[in-house]
């Protein structure tokens, strides 16, 4: 017999076994009344409530149904209340601009939109059938009936859609199935050893590739999620110490707020001995590990993955063979992407790109069959990072093939930028890099050349029109022209070259 995996197998094990759990403590300070007892039942009842309210608005199964919100209960509700009945959540980042937001609403086709009250101006006038503030009377649940089943559950539907910026100026929607995601979260959940005693702060966005998956594992295994709305070092430590919090996926930028609010602190630190923390996005120093083992007293993983991968590709845990070792040696060795999680394969070409195999690897890119076909050449996805695996079987990120920056965590696509700063009137060419930065991990930098009196700030303020904040250039430099190849192709590794000098990796 075969039984379909899909993401309601999490919460209808979590209402099975845990119901009078505490499930989802929601933010407490945010516009919308924060829901208030989100027990497992509860949110059982919830998720039942919104695929209701979907059947009332005449949403199909396959019907995409898209969320701009910063984390919340609701929408952590949606992970279950959309895809468990057969549609397809497109959970939107929250700090794009409303022509982005409406670009992605109208390319996946999204027939409702909700969106947090600090984000409702993006609905005014948005083409979609449906829209609604989250919080107001009656925009999610429909508590007085029952919702239809999903008529034939189906392991290879998708689930949803995640728009991440690439090497295209647009966004492309990463597809991924209920496999892809059950897959990704029970082995990303077995290698963090996540158990029903967790308390999951979620540090990292919940749009961003699904929270990585922790939403749906830490669910199925009756674990207590923690929701925070916005990331600050101190809160993070206060929340760490309130509620017991025993696990956090983050970015780099997000660890290095943490250690910054340690230089304040008073007292002990929260969560010594207890907390663990993974984080991703971008390599961390090794000086980063090492403070947070020593400084901190948690533990630290690395896992390296994309959201076309949903993500997880290699974890790097601390194993009994370094017991001994320096908290220094143990930071070098827990600085490396990691080794293949369960079930997956990777592979370094000729050119140093790494390829991953993986029952977790996307469907496709929504409505993109080219894109599609051109990143799962020869059956590998090919993730456009450059790196190479040690003596110890470790992946170590080293290079970026593709161009992309990766600034705060998010992907920033050069091209998108360069598209915005080309559309000043005083602008005559532009090269858009990333160069290295202590806090951001990569600074979006333009080199342009300009007609005489044009100013960084104008151009910064034009670009702030078009694009999302984190996306903007945060430096400009007038240059007087740009190198090319014979082709005309710009030449970026040249042009990255005197700011990544001295630096053992080029990205960061
Ligand atoms: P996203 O799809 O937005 O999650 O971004 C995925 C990209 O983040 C990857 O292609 C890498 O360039 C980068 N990345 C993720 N994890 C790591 C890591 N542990 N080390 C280096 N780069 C990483």
């Amino acid at each position: 017999m075969h039984y379909p995996l899909t993401i309601r197998d999490f919460l209808d094990r979590a209402v099975h076994v845990y119901p009078d759990r505490t499930a989802v403590v929601d933010e407490p300070d945010q516009p919308a009344a924060p829901l208030e007892g989100v027990t497992y039942r509860r949110l059982g009842e919830l998720a039942r409530a919104q695929a209701a309210r979907l059947d009332e608005l005449g949403v199909p199964e396959g019907g995409r149904v898209a969320v701009v919100s910063q984390n919340s209960a609701r929408l952590m509700t949606s992970f279950f209340g959309v895809s468990g009945w057969g549609r397809v959540l497109v959970p939107i980042n929250f700090r794009l601009t409303r022509p982005e937001i409406e670009y992605i609403v109208g390319h996946s086709g999204a027939e409702v939109v909700y969106a947090d009250p600090s984000c409702a101006a993006v609905l005014d006038g948005l083409d979609v059938k449906h829209k609604f503030v989250l919080g107001e009377d009656d925009a999610l649940f429909r508590p007085d009936a029952e919702p239809r089943p999903w008529a034939a559950p189906d392991e290879a539907a998708t689930a949803t859609i995640n728009y991440t910026s690439g090497t295209t100026a647009r966004p492309k929607g990463v597809q991924l199935t209920h496999r892809n995601l059950w897959l990704n979260a029970t082995t990303f959940a077995m290698h963090a050893s996540v158990s029903e005693r967790e308390v999951y702060l979620h540090t990292l966005p919940m749009f961003h590739a699904n929270g990585w998956g922790m939403p749906y594992g830490v669910t199925g295994l009756g674990g207590r999620h923690i929701v925070l709305r916005q990331v600050d070092g101190a809160e993070i430590l206060r929340r760490v110490a309130e509620h017991g919090v025993t696990l956090m996926c983050a970015a780099p930028a997000v660890v290095n707020a943490v250690l910054d609010a340690v230089t304040t602190w008073e007292g002990e630190i929260p969560g010594r001995d207890r907390v663990r923390i993974i984080c991703a996005g971008a390599p961390p120093p090794t000086r980063t590990i090492e403070r947070i083992l020593t400084e901190l007293g948690w533990e630290f993983l690395q896992i390296y993955g994309l959201t076309e991968t949903s993500p997880l590709l290699t974890i790097n845990r601390d194993r009994d063979e370094w017991a001994g070792l320096t908290p220094g040696d143990k930071a070098r060795k827990l600085s490396r992407a990691g080794v293949p999680g369960l079930g997956v394969r990777l592979e370094v070409d000729v050119d140093g790109e790494v390829l991953a195999a993986s029952n977790h690897n996307l469907d496709g890119y929504w409505e993109q069959p080219a894109e599609t076909a051109a990143a799962q050449a020869g059956n590998w996805f090919h993730t456009g990072d450059g790196g190479h695996i040690d003596d110890e079987g470790y992946l170590v990120i080293s290079d970026r093939k593709k161009d992309v920056i990766i600034s705060g965590g998010e992907n920033v696509s050069s091209i998108e930028v360069e598209d915005a700063l080309t559309g000043h009137p005083g602008v005559r060419e532009v090269a858009v890099i990333g160069t290295p930065d202590d806090k951001w991990g990569e600074l979006v930098t333009g080199l342009v050349v300009a007609d005489e009196g044009v100013t960084a700030e104008e151009l910064i303020a034009h670009c702030r029109t078009r694009l999302a904040g984190f996306k903007c250039p945060k430096r400009i430099e007038f240059v007087e022209s740009l190198p090319r190849t014979a082709t005309g192709k710009l030449q970026k590794f040249k042009l990255r070259e005197p700011y990544w000098a001295g630096h053992e990796r080029q990205v960061h």
